[in-house]
């Protein structure tokens, strides 16, 4: 794992924090379509329970809304659509 997976997108490095779902501990973030670092609002999935998760304005993760679950799958399924 590369130092850049522990960064935000302004080059600050991401807080130490646990899963809200699982308490799994998440100490970097990978995109997954490109090199982009996270910002707030940016979605993420938990590595070991799969629960999605939104960046808040302080880098922190919450559990996503059941619309903004919604939303990310049909942004993947667009995604994949494009491949
Ligand atoms: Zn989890």
């Amino acid at each position: 794992m590369s130092d850049r997976a522990q960064m935000d997108a302004r080059g600050r490095k991401l807080p130490v924090q646990t899963c809200p779902a699982c308490e799994h501990v998440l100490s970097a973030a990978s995109s997954v379509y490109d090199d982009e670092r996270p910002r707030p609002g940016d979605m993420s999935i938990c590595v070991e329970c799969r629960a999605i998760l939104v960046f808040t304005n302080r880098m922190t993760l919450r559990r996503a809304t059941v619309d903004e679950a919604r939303e990310f799958v049909s942004i993947v399924a667009r995604h994949q659509g494009k491949r």
